[in-house]
């Protein structure tokens, strides 16, 4: 079997629980559905995308009548928005309970969620309050008990995904936390916390520098579990920051202090021209990144040749955003 260079199998196929009318399945109130080429044909290609629809598979039946979340002081309900209104909360939570240990025998390394649903949206759901005659923004019954349930799971919406960028991000935060995963899964954390971390460390750099300190510091305290876990919540929740330009310059040059020793002074002079001209302008950092890239495989640096923010997973780099 071929395994990767962090010791998975090479043809592992990520999973990932998918809003079951974004591929294409008409099951929406209405009966019809809210594919995603996107995320129907490219994602499908390579990832393993698991359907769910809460509604559907809760005995509601397709069409049904549209329903909304409503909080009163007692609690979240789920109801019929034409009259005879109908509570549909209790139908649905006997679903979620049922689906949560199905789910749960293999849990998804990924969802993404139809947004605005009272089952599946995320943080993107009107949620009505009577008593003040208000609506706050919330998420769908079925979203909120994922959350709850896999909290290193990388949960997004599919309005989420709809530029290239975020794309981008959702498929570089979904292959490290896969490599967490695995990495929990085989046993080898603790002992392998420190490498797992040097070898994200500029992913996790261009998001946040305090967050790196703090992450390091977890890779050095003391063996335990609560150590790790704490260091896979914080990984979460910092590669949920999208990475600023300045902060990918700073990676860059840190990146080139790693290798400029082994190249001539022309080609030194060309990377500090090609990060400055994007510095000033605010241009795409491609060309000192392939730069990078070229001089680390050209000198077999090892260091930046391990380096995830600079050769993603090749199934990762294999689907097109
Ligand atoms: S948003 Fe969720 S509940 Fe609604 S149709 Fe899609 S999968 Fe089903």
């Amino acid at each position: 079997m071929e395994l990767t260079t962090d010791g998975s199998p090479k043809d592992r196929r990520i999973l990932v629980a998918t809003s079951a009318c974004l591929l294409g399945h008409r099951v929406r109130y209405d009966g019809a559905d809210k594919r995603s080429d996107w995320i129907a044909d490219t994602l499908a290609q390579h990832l393993t995308l698991v359907p769910f629809c809460p509604e559907a598979e809760a005995g509601l039946g397709v069409p049904r009548t549209p329903m909304r979340l409503i909080r009163d002081s007692q609690s979240l309900r789920l109801i019929t928005l034409d009259p005879p209104t109908r509570d549909m909360t209790l139908v649905l939570q006997h679903f979620i309970e049922r689906k949560m240990v199905q789910l749960s025998a293999v849990p998804p390394a990924g969802i993404i969620f139809k947004s605005g649903s009272p089952s599946c949206g995320l943080k993107s759901v009107g949620v009505w309050h009577p008593e003040t005659a208000t609506t706050e923004m919330g998420s769908g019954l079925f979203a909120q008990a994922c959350l709850q349930a896999w909290p290193l799971t990388v949960s997004v919406q599919e309005s989420d995904l709809t530029t290239t960028m975020n794309r981008g991000l959702f498929l570089e935060r979904l292959f490290v936390m896969d490599r967490w995963r695995h990495l929990l899964e085989c046993g080898q954390a603790p002992k392998a916390l420190s490498r797992f971390h040097a070898r994200h460390k500029f992913q996790i750099m261009s998001r946040d520098r305090q967050a790196l300190s703090i992450l390091g510091q977890l890779t050095a305290g003391p063996p335990g579990e609560p150590r790790v876990a704490e260091y896979g919540r914080r990984l979460l929740t910092t590669l949920a920051i999208p990475p600023s330009h300045a902060l990918q310059i700073d990676v860059l040059m840190h990146l080139y202090g790693m290798i400029k020793k082994s190249v001539s002074a022309s080609e030194n002079k060309e990377f500090l021209s090609l990060t400055e001209k994007s510095r000033q302008l605010r241009t795409s950092l491609h060309e000192p990144l392939s730069w990078l890239r070229f001089q680390a495989q050209r000198c077999q640096n090892r260091y930046l040749l391990e380096q995830w923010y600079l050769f993603p997973d090749p199934r990762q780099a294999a689907i097109p955003i």
